[in-house]
C-alpha cells in the first residue's frame, strides 16, 4: 500500500530526493566513494555546496549583499545566534507559539525583549493584527509558520525596523521579500532536507553593530567569511537540500509550490469545516498552509485514536497532532502530492458515514 507521510518533522521529502542521497551515500558519482566519505573541503563537495547556496538564492530572489549559510545546530541555535548577533540594547518579539518563546527566552539574555503581540490569550489559535513596533527596537522576530498550532503569516509584514524570521517551515513554500528582513533562518529538516541541517540567509551590512564579543561558531559573519566551512558541516544533509532544490526548481520554483500549498489547504480545510465531526483548531484567515490541525468536533472526542487507525489503515500515517494541541495534524510541506491530501480528506468523510 503506498503511505502519504504527514509527519511534521524530520518530514516527507520528494521520492526522487530520497533516492539520489540514497544512491550518493552508496556510491557518489561513480568515484567507489560514499559522499559520507568525502572531506567537506574536496574537490567533490564544494560545487555541492556553491550550487546548493546559489540556487536558495536563485528560488527566493535573494537581493545582492545578503549570504547563505548551511550549518548544523538546527534552528535552536539561532534562537541564540540572532540575538547574540544583532540585538545591541532592544529587541522586538512577536510572541505566535512554542518556537516564538523559545526565541524570546533566548534573547532576554541579550538585552531588552519587547513582546510586540501574544496569541497566547487563545492557545495561539491566531496571529495578533495591529500591534505596535518600537522604533528604536534592532530587529523585529517574526515565526512565519507556527508548526506546531497550525497557524501562518501568508505575506511579509510591515515593519518599521528590519525583521527576523524563523521560517523554519515554510521555506521555499512561497516567494518572500527578502529585502525585509536582516536574517531568515531555520532547521532544515522540515521542507528542505533530513535534521543535522539549519539555514540562514544573512543581510551583511546588519552585522557588526552589536558590542560584545561574539563565539567564533555563534558568528553569522566568522561563517560568512568562510563559507559555511569554519567547522565540518553536515555534508549529506546539504547535499540532499541541493536535490530538493532542484527539485523545487524543476518543478516550476517558490510560485508552483505556492499554488500546491493552497490546493492541499483548500481541500483539507473545506473537508474539515464540512464534517460535521472534525473541527478546525486556528482561526480561518490566519491558518497554515504548511500544518494543518484540526481536533475531533464536540462529543466525538473518544474517537480520536480510532480515526488515526483508520487513517493508518489506508495508507495516511503519522496525523497525530502535537502534544500540546492534540486532535491531529497533517503537515503538507511541498513534497507532499495532492493525492495524499484528497486521500486524507476521503478518510475523514468515509469514518464520519461509518
Ligand atoms: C521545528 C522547529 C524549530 C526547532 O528546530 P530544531 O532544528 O529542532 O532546533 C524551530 N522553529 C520552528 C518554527 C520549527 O518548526
Amino acid at each position: 500500500m503506498k503511505k502519504y507521510n504527514f509527519n511534521a518533522g524530520p518530514s516527507m521529502l520528494p521520492r526522487e530526493v530520497v533516492e539520489a542521497t540514497a544512491s550518493a551515500v552508496l556510491d557518489y558519482n561513480g568515484m567507489g566513494l560514499s559522499l559520507m566519505e568525502l572531506s567537506h573541503r574536496s574537490a567533490e563537495f564544494k560545487p555541492i555546496l556553491d550550487e546548493a547556496r546559489a540556487l536558495l538564492k536563485e528560488l527566493l530572489d535573494v537581493p545582492q549583499g545578503y549570504e547563505v549559510l548551511f550549518i548544523g545546530g538546527g534552528a535552536s541555535m539561532h534562537f541564540c545566534m540572532v540575538p547574540f548577533n544583532f540585538l545591541n540594547r532592544k529587541a522586538a518579539y512577536l510572541n505566535t507559539g512554542t518556537w516564538a518563546s523559545k526565541a524570546m527566552k533566548e534573547a532576554k539574555l541579550f538585552g531588552e525583549v519587547v513582546e510586540v503581540a501574544s496569541s497566547a490569550d487563545k492557545k495561539f489559535s491566531y496571529i495578533p493584527k495591529n500591534f505596535e513596533v518600537p522604533a528604536d527596537a534592532d530587529y523585529l522576530h517574526v515565526t512565519s509558520n507556527n508548526t506546531i498550532y497550525g497557524t501562518q503569516l501568508h505575506s511579509d509584514l510591515d515593519s518599521p525596523v528590519p525583521m527576523i524570521a524563523d521560517m523554519s517551515s515554510d521555506i521555499l513554500s512561497r516567494p518572500i521579500d527578502v529585502s525585509k528582513y536582516s536574517c531568515i533562518y531555520g532547521g532544515a529538516q522540515k521542507n528542505l532536507a533530513q535534521s543535522g541541517l539549519s539555514f540562514a540567509i544573512v543581510k551583511e551590512s546588519a552585522l557588526g553593530k552589536v558590542e560584545r564579543a561574539i563565539p567564533s561558531i555563534l558568528d553569522y559573519g566568522v561563517h560568512i567569511a568562510n563559507g559555511s566551512l569554519f567547522n565540518t558541516p553536515p555534508t549529506l544533509p546539504i547535499y540532499t537540500a541541493l536535490c530538493n532544490m532542484r527539485w523545487v526548481k524543476q518543478q516550476g520554483g517558490v510560485v508552483e509550490m505556492e499554488r500546491r500549498a493552497l490546493q492541499r489547504a483548500e481541500i483539507l480545510y473545506s473537508e474539515i469545516d464540512r464534517n460535521p465531526m472534525f473541527c478546525a483548531t486556528a482561526d480561518g484567515e490566519d491558518r497554515s498552509y504548511m500544518n494543518i490541525d484540526f481536533v475531533m468536533a464536540p462529543g466525538y472526542e473518544i474517537l480520536e485514536e480510532k480515526f488515526v487507525e483508520y487513517a493508518a489503515s489506508r495508507g495516511v500515517v503519522a496525523i497525530k497532532g502535537h502534544r500540546s494541541v492534540g486532535g491531529f495534524r497533517a503537515s503538507c510541506y511541498n513534497a507532499m502530492p495532492v493525492e495524499g491530501v484528497r486521500l486524507l480528506a476521503e478518510c475523514m468523510s468515509d469514518f464520519a458515514k461509518r
